[in-house]
């Protein structure tokens, strides 16, 4: 399969669509998850466009990476978690359902499952105050 440019992540990236962007840089973009597993749960997208791990540019790996750890201490420390868990899916059959490469930090706390993936839209006020306290653990470093 190709990668196909009217999934919904390249509309958020052209500006086309909203969401609660919590980091950018040149290569990567991070936001949150519109039916989180958890409280923070963020994901993280490299600009350049492929449909998963497995067509994507090798080239891409260390920016995607270094932001994926900014958000997994980030999203640590806002939410004073126990631990961060990081997944990434390729095709339906492994849970993929938006096409444009993207990996999940979630943090995570003793004792409490993760909710189901893409299960309830969270609220926006929800996203919104969520989105806030990332970006101050971000901007504290
Ligand atoms: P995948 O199954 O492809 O790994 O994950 C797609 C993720 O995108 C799911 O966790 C789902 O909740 C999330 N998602 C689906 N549609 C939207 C959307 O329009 N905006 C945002 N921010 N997240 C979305």
């Amino acid at each position: 399969m190709s990668y196909d440019d009217t999934n919904i992540f390249a509309k958020i990236l052209r500006g086309e669509l909203p969401a609660h962007r919590v980091y950018e840089d040149e290569a990567t973009v991070a936001f949150m998850d519109l039916m989180p597993q958890g409280p923070g749960h963020t994901l993280v997208l490299p600009k350049a466009p492929s449909r998963n791990l497995l067509d994507a540019d090798p080239a891409i790996f260390g920016a995607l990476f270094a932001t994926v750890q900014k958000l997994a201490r980030a999203v640590k420390v806002a939410f004073n978690a126990d631990g961060v868990v990081v997944m990434q899916f390729n095709e339906p059959a492994s849970g993929q359902t938006v096409y444009h490469l993207h990996v999940h930090v979630i943090p995570r706390f003793e004792g409490v499952p993760l909710k189901p993936h893409s299960g309830e839209m969270e609220k926006p006020e929800v996203l919104a105050a969520n989105a806030e306290k990332i970006k101050a653990a971000l901007a504290r470093g």
